[in-house]
């Protein structure tokens, strides 16, 4: 058997996703860092793409982990049988969610998550017609990718579903000129692939408006922006909005495989009813999993004052300050700086690597570095890789 670090295996054997894969051969990961084969460590600056907001191998994440492996795995496909840590996340989730968002379905990964949030609007509402917002990212099924306006992504793909309107996430009169009433708005309140650019209170406050005129389901997808990463459970919480259906995913797992669409369970019953079985999924909410994510989310909500996301945003906004850093987008721990090239950024993150920080760009803005650290990032770890960063802009 080839050694796990084989690159020539890995390159000829593992489906690649681009012609230049980092090749970095890490061989563990603890805490805020990333441990190569030689011992060299990297800080994550970008938590497996906003997922290890806890770190890697938190212990509350690991003990659940554990204590369920010492009971069962996989039992049953999903809601046939009561799975006690499927109970945990889902009391976990209620104790930071508004009343209204009662009704949980897990799954396996984020795309899964919209693919069943878009089929249960198109139930609820009996209506084909979703608006997603240009530049948006929710995931590589077909779903999904037809709610992305990126042509270079999706029309390789083609046909995709029919009926998706595209408008500029921020554009409140395409949204007046909308004549067919949707099944749902879909949008992201940071549009992370697109460099973490958050879209206005005012415009989320019409596109609100819009959806309770016209029975349509406010659709927000939380994937990269839940669990913390701004500064509160959930970005929706400092836009003014509650969305009708809350899409999670990436760091809920505390680094496992997971996924969630939640609704109020008046609106969630249709996937039960006429047909049933509205969406199945064998491994969806597997207890491993659940259990894994009920401490993640308990942690992050009983940590989150300590993390002081808003204040190590600022940290991060006043030590990357260089002729070449153009701005600093996003929220909280959700940043991107903008540098005056590709070029300029795809340089920085492999001299990065070398000197043990551990970083990448946005699908939609390769000139973007990407700053999405574990939350509890020290202020010492953020000021010294400023300084990195700075130092290699520098050379
Ligand atoms: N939505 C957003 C906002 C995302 O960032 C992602 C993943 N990058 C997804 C959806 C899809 O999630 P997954 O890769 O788990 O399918």
């Amino acid at each position: 058997m080839p050694h796990i670090g084989n690159r020539q295996y890995f390159l000829q054997h593992l489906a690649q996703t681009s012609d230049s894969p980092l090749l970095l051969e890490i061989e563990r990961a603890e805490g805020h860092f990333l441990f190569d084969a030689s011992g060299k460590k990297y800080l994550d600056l970008i938590s497996g793409i906003s997922v290890s907001s806890l770190g890697h191998r938190h212990p509350k994440v690991l003990d659940a982990i554990q204590n369920q492996l010492d009971k069962y795995m996989h039992l049953m496909v999903y809601g046939e049988v009561v799975q006690h840590p499927q109970v945990q996340l889902a009391e976990a989730l209620s104790k930071v969610l508004p009343p209204n968002l009662d009704n949980f379905y897990f799954v396996n990964s984020g795309s899964e998550a919209i693919e069943g949030a878009m089929k249960l609007a198109k139930r609820f509402t009996g209506r084909s017609v979703f608006i997603a917002q240009k530049n948006a990212y929710h995931g590589g099924t077909q779903g999904a990718l037809s709610l992305m306006s990126n042509a270079y992504y999706s029309d390789p793909y083609r046909p995709l579903l029919p009926n998706i309107q595209f408008i500029e996430a921020g554009d409140t009169e395409a949204l007046s000129e909308i004549t067919e009433n949707p099944a749902a708005v879909v949008l992201e309140l940071i549009q992370a692939e697109k460099g973490a650019v958050p879209v206005s209170k005012e415009y989320i406050k019409s596109v609100r408006e819009f959806c309770s005129r016209t029975g349509a389901l406010l659709i927000i997808d939380e994937i990269q922006t839940g669990m913390g990463r701004t500064g509160t459970m959930f970005a929706f919480e400092q836009f003014g909005v509650v969305p009708d259906i809350l899409v999670l995913g990436k760091a809920l797992g505390g680094g496992m495989p997971m996924g969630a669409f939640i609704a109020a369970r008046g609106v969630m019953q249709c996937l039960s009813e006429n047909p049933v079985l509205g969406h199945i999924t064998t491994f969806g909410g597997h207890p491993v999993c659940c259990a894994a994510a009920a401490a993640a989310v308990n942690t992050t909500n009983e940590n989150l004052q300590n993390f002081r996301v808003a204040e190590k945003e600022i940290l991060f906004r006043e030590n990357l300050v260089h002729p070449k850093i153009k701005n600093i987008s996003g929220m909280g721990l959700l940043l991107a700086a903008h540098l005056d090239s590709e070029k300029t950024c795809k340089k920085l993150i492999r001299s990065a690597l070398d000197e043990g920080v551990f970083t990448d760009w946005f699908l939609y803005a390769p000139d973007a570095l990407r700053i999405a650290p574990p939350l509890s990032i020290t202020d010492d770890e953020i000021v010294q890789t400023c300084r990195v960063l700075i130092k290699l802009l520098n050379s």
